[in-house]
């Protein structure tokens, strides 16, 4: 097949309250440059993340999205030909600098000179995206295109979060995660109770989201709108939880994590509020309690190779409804309404 010049993509219009995502068909078709590959999508996962780029809380690209699977279609000038027609992975991550102190130290998802896909520069709603060969992920054969999506970035930011606790927690401590039965937290889950074997406490709201936490291994689920999610946790753990990774992007979620750790807890934020929300935690309770909080965004390659591993063995089973690339104007809404268990991937069309 060859490659079209015009391609069909979804683009976001109008970003904020009024913002509409149009279904066109007239995108023109990138051309790898240095470094460049030019991917033929399969599909892609969305991220709750996107809202901020449909709100326009920050500048993004109009054509959102950043967990994308699909083959390599053509390659730009010094990239090894070996690459084409390999199944690859387009993350967040769309290259880092790889020279700053950060990078130096391995840790290329913290550089401050990154790029990422789908703010800096084209996301995954299309049926051709150019991403950086030396940034992409080759996608081991056996995990299915729509099973490697939501590791892409939902399991690698779990992945990312859960090892900044491996100095601290032994196997047996107790985590809550909150936003445990969406995209990010019920793989969260899974990583901390099936490999890391935490104990862990699921918070989220509804019977879907219940079943699905339990179902990932979570030992106990608290439901936040019905319960008093401190005081479950005290009476589960006696003296609070050792960790909490809060993976919702609300307030509230930030508000109560100091409540649910003990003494010398660690508090993992990652889920991405507007950016006017602070943290609110009393500077005087944060020392006298040897409270440690951190951020995590997503997670390193080598984060990656294990995920992809974990779920060619099984261990790691994201909980994935498809969808059309038709439905993605009406799917964005729901995922604004938190209106999705588990992942959603989108199918791209290949004609
Ligand atoms: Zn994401
Ligand atoms: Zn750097």
């Amino acid at each position: 097949m060859p490659i079209p010049r015009l391609q069909q993509a979804a683009v976001v219009e109008n970003p904020g309250v009024d913002f509409k995502v149009a279904l066109r068909e007239d995108v023109l078709v990138g051309e790898p440059g240095q470094d460049e590959i030019l991917i033929k999508l399969n599909c892609t996962g969305i991220c709750h993340s996107e809202v901020r780029a449909v709100l326009g809380w920050g500048v993004y690209n109009s054509i959102i999205g950043h967990e994308g699977v699909g083959t390599v279609a053509k390659s730009g000038p010094n990239v090894s030909p070996s690459l084409l027609g390999q199944r690859v992975g387009f993350k967040w991550l769309y290259n880092a600098c790889t020279a700053c102190s950060v990078c130096r130290r391995g840790f290329f998802q913290n550089c401050p000179q990154q790029l990422n896909t789908s703010r800096h520069v084209p996301g995954t709603l299309q049926q051709y995206a150019i991403a950086d060969a030396r940034f992409i992920t080759r996608i081991p054969e056996g995990v299915p295109d729509e099973v490697a999506a939501p590791l892409l970035c939902a399991g690698l930011t779990m992945a990312g979060a859960l090892a900044h606790l491996d100095h601290d927690l032994q196997p047996g401590d107790w985590l809550v995660i909150s936003g445990s039965g969406g995209g990010l937290g019920h793989i969260g889950v899974q990583l901390a109770a099936r490999v890391k074997k935490l104990h862990v406490i699921a918070v989220d709201s509804g019977d879907e989201k219940r079943a699905l936490s339990l179902a990932s291994g979570a030992e106990a689920f608290i439901d936040f709108k019905k319960e008093d999610v401190a005081k479950r946790v005290l009476e589960l753990t006696e003296e609070g939880a050792h960790a909490t990774i809060v993976v919702p992007g609300t307030k509230e979620a930030f508000q109560a994590a100091p409540s649910l750790v003990r003494n010398m807890g660690q508090i993992i934020c990652v889920g991405l509020p507007r950016n006017d929300i602070e943290i609110p935690i009393s500077a005087t309770l944060c020392a006298a309690r040897g409270l440690s909080i951190k951020g995590s965004s997503v997670g390193s390659e080598e984060h990656m190779s294990e995920l992809l591993q974990l779920a060619l063995d099984g261990v790691i089973t994201p909980a994935v409804e498809v969808f059309e690339f038709s439905e993605t104007p009406n799917l964005i809404r729901r995922i604004m309404n938190d209106d999705i268990l588990g992942r959603a991937v989108v199918r791209i069309p290949h004609h």
